[in-house]
């Protein structure tokens, strides 16, 4: 046994009961696990908080490894490079990235910009011929994100989402319930999503880079999540909006909204997106034998579940880097996911999304089976 291996299960054994260093312990336990085939080779698209947050978890991994980067900083290029050992060759600025086609050392980029030069990017991107993972939203509404399918299919690379809660160990154990039939008939879903936005200067409230407000950036989750714990597709949507502070929220940016979405099995889903309420992250599902209950539901972790069986106990790895390994199996060898991060599944997002500012425009119930 290496002694890294003794370390980490001297840690295990010492810390049993102290959260942190268990988290830690998975975690070293995790990045141990030999493994010896192909390495996904992933350039950085985007150097801002997630960027970053996705940097550090790759370094845990064990089949992605980040080799590149692209941005429009030169100071921040020099950084990364000095911190993970990014080759200058690696590196690409927004002007020049379509050169990465004539680079044999890099296999993927990973979109990691404000979500309204997703699409742009990710065309371009599979125009190089290479892999894309791109953030959510995948783009601002569901016409972009079929654009962004298309563009990918036509050259033959993959389009994957980041959805990195479909990879994480709580909600795949409550999604397996479910499809064994543990919970009996579903019935509803309730999904809460949301946190205080601070300044108003940023990206996220300016329309044209981020496509909308809260449903864009955070209530998704809660539409995304209805999706894999219930495991059926919508087919109406009914949303109401509530607006407290329209000069920092414009015309267009969403603060709050609350939606229900209905499910051929009878199912309803009632949600809440929202930038005027914190640590607003919750999902509980019931059906008529039993119900989970998740809160924090997506934030980065470790997520706490129980069911009507008792508390859910896996442990926490860290979310990026458990989605970047399993991306690598998806694209190098065609591992098929639980639940889906392809292209697709993000267009089914968007298309909900697209319905809910219909719904909330219209005031009508918008069915969603025609589209
Ligand atoms: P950020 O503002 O911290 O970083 C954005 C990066 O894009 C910056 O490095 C910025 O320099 C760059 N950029 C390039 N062109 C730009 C332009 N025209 N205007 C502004 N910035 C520009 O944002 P972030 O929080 O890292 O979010 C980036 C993406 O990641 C978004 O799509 C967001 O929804 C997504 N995200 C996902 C998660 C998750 O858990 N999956 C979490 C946070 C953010």
């Amino acid at each position: 046994m290496s002694s890294r291996r003794e370390f980490v299960q001297k840690i295990a054994t010492s810390a049993l009961g102290l959260p942190v260093l268990l988290n830690s312990s998975s975690l070293f336990a995790y990045t141990n696990n030999h493994y010896d085939g192909p390495l996904l080779r992933v350039a950085i698209m985007g150097l801002g908080s997630y960027g970053t947050r996705v940097a550090e978890a790759m370094q845990s991994c064990r089949k992605a490894k980040l080799v590149g980067v692209i941005s429009g900083t030169p100071s921040k290029v020099a950084i990364w490079q000095s911190k993970y050992g990014i080759e200058g060759k690696n590196c690409y600025n927004y002007d020049n990235f379509d050169e990465i086609k004539d680079n044999p050392d890099i296999d993927a980029v990973y979109v990691i910009t404000p979500n309204g030069l997703h699409c742009e990017f990710t065309k371009r991107v599979a125009a190089a011929g290479k892999h894309v993972i791109c953030e959510k939203p995948m783009g601002i509404n569901a016409r972009e994100g079929q654009e962004m399918v298309d563009a990918c299919r036509a050259v033959n690379v993959k389009l994957l989402i980041g959805y990195r809660m479909h990879f994480e160990a709580k909600t795949l154990k409550i999604v397996g319930m479910r499809k064994k039939g543990e919970f009996g008939k579903i019935i509803f879903f309730q999904g809460q999503s949301g946190f205080i936005i601070g300044d108003p200067n940023q990206w996220r409230l300016n329309k044209k880079l981020s496509g909308g407000g809260a449903m864009m950036d955070i209530g998704i989750y809660s539409i995304n999540g209805a999706r894999y714990m219930i495991g059926e597709e919508p087919i109406w949507v009914t949303a109401q909006e509530t607006k407290n502070d329209p000069v920092k929220f414009k015309e267009g940016i969403d603060e709050t909204i609350q939606f229900q979405l209905g499910f051929p099995g009878g199912a309803v889903a009632s949600c809440l997106s929202t930038y005027a309420v914190n640590h607003l992250d919750r999902f509980y599902l019931a059906g008529i034998e039993g119900w989970a209950e998740m809160q924090p539901s997506t934030g980065y972790g470790p997520i706490k579940a129980r069911t009507h069986k008792g508390e859910l106990t896996d442990p926490h790895i860290t979310h990026q880097t458990v989605q970047m390994d399993e991306m690598a199996g998806i694209i190098l060898e065609n591992k098929q996911p639980v639940i889906p991060v392809d292209g697709e599944e993000g267009v089914k997002d968007m298309k909900i999304i697209d319905a809910i500012y219909k719904a909330v425009k219209t005031g009508k119930k918008i069915d969603l089976t025609s589209s």
